[in-house]
């Protein structure tokens, strides 16, 4: 069940952050506060455009 780190540009402002794709909160732009993830019943599906994986250690 491990989940992975994305790097993720906001689709409002083009900030670029890494969040992580099994996190129970939403996760809010750092820059704009716009959100960069929805999490539904556990699933957590990505607003923004995903510019690269990071592999799970
Ligand atoms: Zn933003």
């Amino acid at each position: 069940m491990a989940g992975k780190f994305h790097r993720v540009k906001c689709q409002n402002c083009e900030n670029e952050q890494i969040l992580f794709d099994r996190s129970s909160t939403v996760v809010l732009c750092s820059s704009c506060g716009g959100n960069l993830t929805e999490s539904t019943g556990g699933v957590t599906i990505i607003h923004g455009e995903i510019i690269e994986t990071l592999s799970d250690q």
